[in-house]
């Protein structure tokens, strides 16, 4: 099965990439790790990357896309993988659809994980972050009363990253860079959203369920 993950910030959608994949036996691809593989790796195109991201640049669409093309190409990509962070908008979505197409495949499903602004708030800025060992804790999944690390008795704080308007503001640019790639697929027929609130097991069987009709 060929299918993308997107999801807002705060969904759990890096976990999700990682139990869904395996459930399914296919790999977690993920712009994140092709990055860091190519970079640490030495590759053209790592050393390209990173020299965008050393002056501070965006590394242009055509630099992800030809990292993303040689990922696919591996021998494990063949049957099948979950794709987490690509494509980020329409244009890409384009490319991936064209490079697939001149492979003879096609994506099977996207799953959009869906979390409504208030559940993530909740989420991320019921955060706590601990100054001494990096631990993080809830105040309300935690039960927090105090702001103390109970691992190491360190001080707790929130991270800017998880202040409630940082995090309005990367759900606002989410919401912004996403709607246009959601509807694409939506016209291609292959958007599926899956309720993303609740425990973390009962999302991935949720996944689960949705992705069955499209297996085999
Ligand atoms: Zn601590």
């Amino acid at each position: 099965m060929r299918l993308v993950l997107v999801g807002p910030p705060g969904a759990g959608k890096g976990t999700q990439a990682q139990y869904i994949a395996s459930n399914l036996s296919i790999p977690k691809i993920s712009t994140g790790d092709i990055f860091r593989a190519n970079v640490s790796g030495g590759t053209e195109l790592g050393k390209l990357a990173k020299s965008y991201m050393d002056r501070g640049d965006l590394v242009p669409d055509e630099v992800t896309v030809a990292m993303v093309r040689d990922r696919l190409s591996e021998e494990d990509a063949q049957d099948g993988f979950l794709l987490d962070g690509f494509p980020r908008n329409v244009p890409q979505a384009e490319v991936l659809r064209d490079m697939l197409k001149e492979w003879g495949q096609t994506l099977d499903i996207v799953l959009n994980l869906v979390v409504d602004d208030d559940e993530v708030v909740r989420r991320l800025a019921g955060r706590r972050t601990c100054s001494q060992c990096g631990r993080i804790w809830h105040v309300e999944f935690d039960d927090k009363k105090d702001d103390r690390c109970d691992a190491c008795g360190g001080q707790l704080f929130q991270r800017d990253d998880d202040k409630e308007e940082t995090v309005r503001h990367r759900l606002e640019v989410y919401q912004q860079q996403t709607a246009p790639l959601i509807e694409f697929y939506a016209d291609e027929g292959i958007l599926v959203g899956v309720d993303a609130t609740g425990p973390v097991e009962e999302v991935t069987r949720r996944a689960m369920e949705a992705l069955r009709p499209f297996a085999g």
